[in-house]
């Protein structure tokens, strides 16, 4: 295993770490003394990990590219900022629970009074508001179809959520040092999420000097710093918002997007496909539109370089395969198998080719295939020694799921298959 390797396996262990080291320390620290009834001691230590975990999904959601890094990629780390959410939510949900039960081992009634509203105080009220926004928070969460933006707001209940059941426990307990310091770990994460990345307090000015329509619906744009130029590799992807020009109206949200191109001189270029209203309305983008970006994210096209790849690209998801044709010629026997619905959709189509017929490392594979799945069956066999190959996925998940069980049955290991997804939340 190389040190490359090595320090890749220690960042995608950091994230489930602490998500399971975290807790378990606050649960240590707040351990219910002994002699305390069975359920009231589970009441306990069921809200102070919970809490715990919550203050760990906050970390986990900040988009800041060192943090994201040492948490094994940005994607890794959202996924990691759902489970701990979704366990913290159950465990906060045991916490009334409990004490309820331990209140109906004393008398019935107890029970009753200990989970209705009227007759408890304002702290508690609080408690249970946070845990109803929790509830809906992650209702919308896991509701797939919700639109983008939507689906933000609705998240937004998730950090009020935690945020009042931290004042619940801070009323209640008083000033406990540790409640301090969970609440203190919350404010910083979301206020550097809100102020740093959605703000984008802290990125980088561009200028768009380049507008290229690639085919129907899709177009190149070259960005060149006004300031200091990111560093990035190919295979990365950054935050990408869009001010306005002389008669372009800019949708200023941050929206992610793959480098297709890096240039010496420090000016980039992204590839940008007309999907929903704000990629709809960039299609129309002008030189002179300022940009602000944040990044660089992801380690796609990152892990054993030194092998050879197959890459496959499904659509628009052939952006962080062109980046790297462009930054040098390959050093690894390569094919491009490349999805595309028709050849007038097909960005970089005719480059690809080129490259293919310059380059005596790179093949391509293109492939018509519009409204059904790729044949894989006829596809795979196509690729001299597949099973030694690194495989490296960008496209749509319908076609990653149909592709996986085809390159285990052609004996590709799973830590060799590596994927970009253009649809994480
Ligand atoms: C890592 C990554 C790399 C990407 N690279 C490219 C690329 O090189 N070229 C390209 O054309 N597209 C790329 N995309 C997809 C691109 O980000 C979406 O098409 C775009 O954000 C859609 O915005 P919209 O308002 O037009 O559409 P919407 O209808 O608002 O969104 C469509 C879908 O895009 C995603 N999305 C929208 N807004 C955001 C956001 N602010 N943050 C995260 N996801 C969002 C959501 O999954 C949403 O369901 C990439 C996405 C990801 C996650």
């Amino acid at each position: 295993m190389t040190a490359g390797n090595s320090v890749s396996l220690l960042c995608k262990m950091s994230a489930p770490s602490i998500t399971v080291v975290f807790p378990l320390l606050v649960v240590c620290w707040a351990f219910p003394q002994a002699g305390l009834p069975l359920w009231r001691s589970v009441g306990t230590i069921s809200a102070w990990a919970g809490s715990a975990l919550l203050v760990v999904s906050l970390v986990l959601m900040v988009r800041q590219p060192q943090l994201a890094r040492l948490f094994g990629g940005l994607e890794f780390s959202y996924r990691w900022h759902h489970r701990s959410g979704l366990l913290a939510y159950v465990l906060l949900l045991m916490h009334p629970l409990a004490l309820a039960l331990d209140a109906w081992f004393e008398a019935p009634y107890l029970a009753w009074e200990s989970l209705v509203p009227w007759a408890q105080s304002w702290p508690i009220w609080i408690g249970w508001i946070a845990l109803l926004l929790l509830m809906f928070g992650l209702a919308t969460t896991f509701a797939l179809h919700l639109p983008y933006r939507r689906w933000r707001a609705f998240h937004l209940a998730l950090g009020l959520g935690v945020l009042l059941g931290l004042v619940h426990s801070y009323v209640l307990l008083g000033t406990v040092d540790l409640i301090l310091l969970l609440i203190l770990v919350s404010s910083l994460a979301l206020s550097w999420r809100w102020i740093a990345s959605d703000l984008g307090v802290v990125a980088y000015p561009y200028q768009v000097t380049q507008v290229v329509r690639q085919v129907t619906g899709i177009i190149e744009i070259l960005l060149t710093p006004s300031a200091t130029a990111l560093v990035l590799s190919p295979g990365q992807f950054l935050l990408v918002a869009f001010g306005d020009g002389g008669t372009y109206r800019g949708c200023g949200d941050y929206h992610p997007f793959s480098v297709s191109g890096i240039n010496a001189d420090g000016s980039l270029r992204l590839a940008i496909k007309a999907l929903g209203p704000c990629t709809q309305r960039i299609q129309s983008i002008e030189p002179g539109v300022l940009v602000r970006l944040q990044g660089p994210f992801g380690n796609f096209l990152t892990e054993a370089q030194n092998k050879p790849q197959l890459w496959v690209a499904g659509g628009i998801g052939v952006t962080p395969f062109i980046a790297a044709l462009r930054a040098h010629p390959r050093t690894q026997v390569t094919t491009l198998i490349y999805l595309f619905c028709s050849t007038a959709e097909a960005a970089f189509l005719h480059e690809l080719t080129l490259l293919a017929q310059t380059d005596p490392k790179f093949e391509l594979i293109p492939v018509e295939t519009c409204k059904r799945l790729a044949d894989f069956s006829s596809l795979l066999p196509q690729v001299e020694q597949l099973g030694a190959r690194e495989v490296n996925i960008c496209g749509p998940a319908p076609m990653v799921n149909a592709l996986m069980p085809h390159l285990q049955r052609h004996g590709v290991a799973s830590d060799a298959i590596h994927f970009e997804r253009f649809d994480f939340r």
